[in-house]
């Protein structure tokens, strides 16, 4: 069998507005056209993998009027040998899909197989009715692959059983069958194999990683004082890796994953990443979730709310960008405890500190993090200062109030 070629499509990617909310009809017709346009342009052969990481809500409307009109072609043929399947979905996302009168009753109606993997990674074939083809594909699906005989043998059934089972998952393009290049057996495969599924979701900590290398956001040979009064020799520009709205709201996905939707305030420092960010996870959160942002005090020496802004008695997630000595999360937790709020948590984009900063009274997410500390130096013993290399500030505080 030759390479499998895939193509990951962010089901959100070509709606403008609000895409993280994937309700109402118009909205349903309007990604059909784009993409069975899509689907019509791939090779034969290809998996259109539909990404759902980044919804957050989805209703009936809206897959009555894409999904299974994009299904009913698929699965009669008229897109050839293309392969479909959904990928990240929310676990509770699905449940409501797999609900009485929901989406599955529907795919049964029509006989349509959805094939999706949930976050967790379990695969679902959403509308496969014969209990015997769903364990095969399960089968499968941890085997990679299986000849005819394989699969007879292991649920111990009649060939001509085992046969119709997979002529019917093959006919609906939930299964592949190829012919091995030497002995000309056949042999069957999931369409989307264990393998890749993982590439395809991995840890978001990873990706930040290879984004911090790729676009080499970590400054080497500079020399900056930082909020502690620590000097560093080498400095990390988050802003660089942030550059992606889509790349922020899934960052901003996985912190309401981690905290929950009870959450009243994100309180941060108001520098660009900070304020772009809490607004993000704000948004997400769903009802009147705030973001607010607290500037330096004129003595430059605590942080203060701006006029206006009350977080007394709120529940209260704090963020920072990118956590080194943890001074600014100290300030910032000590300006909640001034302002009698709940502190909920603490989170941290990429922690810069080798693991050596935490704040244990919280609970405290870290979304990546930095296996070596980047190099800082107490300023009295700063090889830089003596070597006369003149100094900048980070402007990793607001400026002052
Ligand atoms: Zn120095």
């Amino acid at each position: 069998m030759g390479n499998l070629s895939f193509e990951k499509y962010d089901i959100t990617m070509d709606l403008r507005d609000d895409y993280t909310s994937l309700v109402t009809r118009s909205k349903g017709r309007e990604l059909t056209r784009i993409f069975l346009e899509r689907l019509e342009k791939a090779k034969e052969g290809d998996t259109l993998i539909l990404d759902f990481e980044l919804v957050t809500n989805i209703d009936f409307s809206f897959l009555d009027a894409f999904l299974l009109p994009v299904l009913r072609r698929h699965q009669n043929g008229k897109l050839g040998n293309r392969y479909l399947v959904g990928l990240n979905l929310d676990q509770t996302m699905l449940n409501k899909l797999v609900r009485k009168d929901g989406l599955c009753d529907k795919l049964k109606q029509e006989n349509l197989i959805f094939a999706v993997c949930t976050k967790g990674g379990d695969p679902y074939w959403l509308g496969s009715t014969d209990k015997r083809a769903t364990q095969i594909m399960n089968y499968l699906w941890n085997v990679t692959k299986a000849s005819f005989d394989r699969i007879a043998l292991q649920f111990d059934i009649p060939n001509t059983e085992c046969s119709q089972i997979l002529r019917y998952l093959v006919g609906h393009r939930v299964l592949r069958v190829a012919k091995t290049k030497v002995q000309k057996a056949l042999y069957y495969h999931p369409i989307i194999e264990k393998a890749l599924w993982r590439k395809l979701t991995r840890p978001i900590s990873e990706e930040i990683h290879e984004m911090i290398e790729n676009l080499e956001a970590i400054e080497v040979g500079c020399h900056y004082e930082m909020p502690s009064g620590q000097h560093a020799e080498e400095f990390l520009h988050l802003s660089k890796v942030l550059g992606s709205s889509r790349f922020m709201s899934k960052i901003a996905r996985k912190i309401v994953d981690v905290f929950g939707k009870n959450i009243d305030v994100v309180l941060t420092t108001g520098i660009p990443t900070n304020i772009v960010v809490a607004q993000k996870i704000a948004d997400l959160s769903g009802g009147d979730t705030q973001s607010v942002f607290a500037n330096l005090s004129e003595r430059g020496d605590h942080l203060t709310l701006k006029e206006g802004f009350n977080i007394t008695g709120k529940k209260v997630l704090i963020l920072v960008d990118v956590l080194g000595s943890g001074t600014v999360t100290s300030l910032l937790i000590r300006l909640a405890k001034e302002k009698h709020a709940i502190i909920r948590g603490t989170c941290c984009i990429v922690d810069t500190s080798g693991g050596i900063t935490n704040f244990p009274s919280f609970k405290m997410l870290k979304l990546s993090w930095l296996e070596k500390p980047l190099r800082t130096f107490n300023s009295r013993e700063c090889p830089l200062c003596k070597k006369g290399v003149p100094i900048k500030t980070a402007r990793i505080l607001p400026r002052r109030t």
